[in-house]
């Protein structure tokens, strides 16, 4: 009923660094609960009667996304143990009951963030919440088209964009699962003008084995890395 992150406490330890707590801090403001960490398990404060305990802002709101809370409640709950880890290579992801996170790719992420977008959008919370969502104890479901085709989403991609929808337009919209390759660079869309440029230039590739530089995907929502 918890997910253990011993390992992550442990990456941390060896390697004097703060990922897993910039995990939490990330979390606690997308999902609106207080996590602590008990033995190498993460949980959830809950009051006296059993209710997760939830942050609200001035008005008495809950601070957060809902879809992000639910999701992340229901992994800690279930009957079977998550295990997540931090890495340094090989890239993110999740299956079975495992899943990782690697700290280099995020930190890209996070420093390849456009500035009209907030820099959290692809951080540390979302990817551990992404490849949370690709294990059994989140939805179960691993990339299917979207990881061949430019531009589609996918069901993982989806839930995020969900919660990336209540979190506030600064969150933008992911556009496309896979990113484009332009001018040495990998790019994600994160708007609808931005996937336009993009498109154009996949187009003028395709067409004319050339690229147009006066297109470069500068503009609106992206993340360039
Ligand atoms: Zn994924």
């Amino acid at each position: 009923m918890r997910i253990d992150v011993s390992q992550a406490q442990q990456y941390d330890k060896d390697n004097g660094t703060n990922f897993l707590q910039k995990i939490i801090s990330d979390l606690s403001e997308q999902t609106g609960l207080s996590f602590s960490i008990n033995k190498g398990f993460l949980e959830y404060e809950k009051d006296d009667d059993g209710n997760a305990l939830i942050s609200t802002d001035q008005n008495g709101d809950p601070m957060g996304s809902s879809i992000s809370r639910d999701l992340i409640k229901k992994g800690i709950d279930h009957k079977e143990t998550g295990k997540f880890s931090l890495v340094n290579s090989g890239g993110s992801h999740g299956m079975g009951l495992n899943f990782q996170v690697d700290v280099n790719q995020t930190e890209s992420f996070i420093a390849g963030t456009g500035s009209a977008l907030n820099k959290k959008t692809m951080g540390f919370g979302m990817m551990f919440t992404h490849e949370f969502l690709h294990t059994d104890i989140g939805i179960g479901k691993l990339h299917g088209r979207e990881a061949n085709e430019w531009g589609r989403i996918g069901s993982v991609g989806n839930i995020m964009n969900g919660i990336r929808k209540q979190m506030g337009s600064d969150y933008g919209e992911r556009h496309s699962y896979l990113s484009v390759g332009l001018n040495g660079k990998s790019h994600i869309p994160f708007d609808l003008s931005n996937r336009q440029l993009l498109y154009q230039q996949i187009q003028g590739r395709i067409k004319r084995g050339i690229l147009y530089p006066t297109l470069s995907p500068i503009r609106g929502k992206y993340i360039s890395y």
